[in-house]
């Protein structure tokens, strides 16, 4: 059986491949080309099943025995209101670069006089396989500073130090990451579910 990654986020893809080394994997863009799913909905979790159903749906034209997995996730930080969490992939706008959306939260976390404050990652998987939907979470809790070191990992790492570690995601080593990462955890839940199909 195929597993089709919804998604275009290269760092996230190069991740979930990394997790899954016995399967065959393909993305939605090598079926489908650019398509992009809009992420409307209120919660990582809503998000992260309408882009695993919409995608399912067109690709189970071509590909008659696979799953989809679609991850939707983001950065809270509760001292500025849980921002950017669903909006993390847009905080400084639609179509924003990392280093953009990284500006902007260091912008923020200043503006705060907060140098070092609790943040967490979040991370749900939807599977969408023959015509049900299963879905998991994983968290990553840790520090984030409001400034960037390292150019490890993608998006919010290198301002992001994880709970028992004293550096960042941008400059630990990247199997650190895939040890505790919140996709991490979400994608081992979901591959029990996958494991039963
Ligand atoms: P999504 O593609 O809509 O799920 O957006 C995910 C966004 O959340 C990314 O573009 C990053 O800004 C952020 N994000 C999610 N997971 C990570 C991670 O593991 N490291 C750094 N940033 C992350």
């Amino acid at each position: 059986m195929k597993i089709i990654l919804a998604s275009t986020n290269q760092g996230k893809i190069k991740e979930l491949k990394a997790l899954l080394p016995d399967f065959e994997i393909l993305t939605s863009k090598e079926i489908l080309g650019d398509f992009e799913v809009e992420e409307d909905g209120d919660s990582f979790k809503a998000n992260a099943i309408k882009k695993a159903k919409t995608i399912y749906d067109m690709v189970k034209l071509q590909e008659s025995d696979c799953l989809v997995i679609a991850d939707d996730s983001g950065l809270s930080v509760p001292a500025l209101d849980n921002e950017p969490n669903i909006y993390s992939a847009r905080y400084a706008g639609v179509g924003a670069s990392d280093q953009e959306n990284n500006e902007k939260l260091i912008t923020k976390l200043k503006s705060k006089n907060l140098e070092i404050t609790p943040a967490f990652y979040t991370a749900c998987i939807a599977i969408a396989y023959k015509e049900n939907i299963y879905t998991t979470h994983g968290w990553l809790y840790g520090d984030v500073i409001d400034k960037s070191i390292g150019d490890g990992g993608f998006g919010y790492d290198p301002l992001f130090i994880p709970k028992g570690y004293s550096e960042t995601l941008g400059t630990l080593d990247p199997t650190i990451k895939k040890e505790i990462s919140h996709r991490t955890k979400a994608l081992s839940l979901a591959m029990k579910i996958v494991k039963t199909f």
